[in-house]
């Protein structure tokens, strides 16, 4: 049998999370818990919680540490994340949400912190050309010679740029990962669970770091 797994991982937008993510699910059989994903679909059904934020994830902000605390929460007492485990992508984004976290995750505590280190400059290179299937997630890279809208792979979705994928957002949430994320590094350091990875490289090289250092986190 496959052993679950509990792991949360941080790193600059651009980094690599979201397509690391697609395959550490995949292979820990663990649900791929992302707060972006959560928040875009609320937009997308029009609800009040995707009405308040669009606007904010239009401007590069981050949503209060309340709502986001009170989704994350509710999505882990589900049947999948409560006998698998997760990866949780985007949360916590910020001190006070690392402390909520420990304190959801009580009985069950998170078994790694994955760091995924990328610089900056290498990051605003990639979300430029970075395109989102609307409907799965699914991240793709566009080239430039595409013609229109293109069609996801995996699930037949439309792929398209992000809205907050704007040069102005982009450099607004960057600031806001060194501010209120990076802050996160220390904290799990300090409790002896983070991991540092080197995102730069090739996915699979990538994540074959990732994996061997999940494995070797449940060892000890
Ligand atoms: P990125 O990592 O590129 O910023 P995400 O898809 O993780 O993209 O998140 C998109 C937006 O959703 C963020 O810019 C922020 O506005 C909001 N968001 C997601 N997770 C959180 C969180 N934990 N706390 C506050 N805001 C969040």
């Amino acid at each position: 049998m496959i052993p679950g797994a509990r792991l949360v991982i941080l790193g600059r937008q651009g980094a690599g999370k979201g397509t690391q993510c697609v395959r550490l699910s995949r292979h820990f059989v663990v649900p791929h818990i992302s707060t972006g994903d959560m928040l875009r679909a609320a937009v997308r059904e029009g609800s009040p919680l995707g009405k308040m934020a669009k606007e904010v994830m239009d401007a590069g902000g981050l949503v209060g540490d309340e709502i986001m605390v009170g989704l994350v929460e509710q999505r882990l007492q589900r049947d999948d994340a409560r006998t698998r485990g997760y990866i949780l992508d985007g949360f916590p984004r910020t001190v006070p949400q690392a402390q909520e976290l420990e304190r959801i995750t009580d009985d069950k505590p998170i078994d790694v912190v994955l760091d995924l280190e990328v610089p900056r400059e290498l990051v605003l290179e990639r979300i430029t050309s970075r395109r989102v299937c609307r409907d799965c997630g699914t991240n793709y890279v566009a080239t430039g010679s595409e013609r229109g809208p293109s069609i996801c792979d995996v699930c037949g979705g439309d792929v398209m740029q992000r809205d907050d994928d704007t040069p102005e957002a982009i450099n607004h949430r960057l600031d806001l990962y060194e501010e209120q994320t990076s802050p996160l590094i220390e904290y799990y350091e300090k409790i002896g669970k983070l991991m540092v990875i080197d995102g730069v490289g090739t996915p699979d090289a990538v994540f074959a770091q990732l994996v061997a250092a999940v494995d070797g986190a449940r060892r000890t």
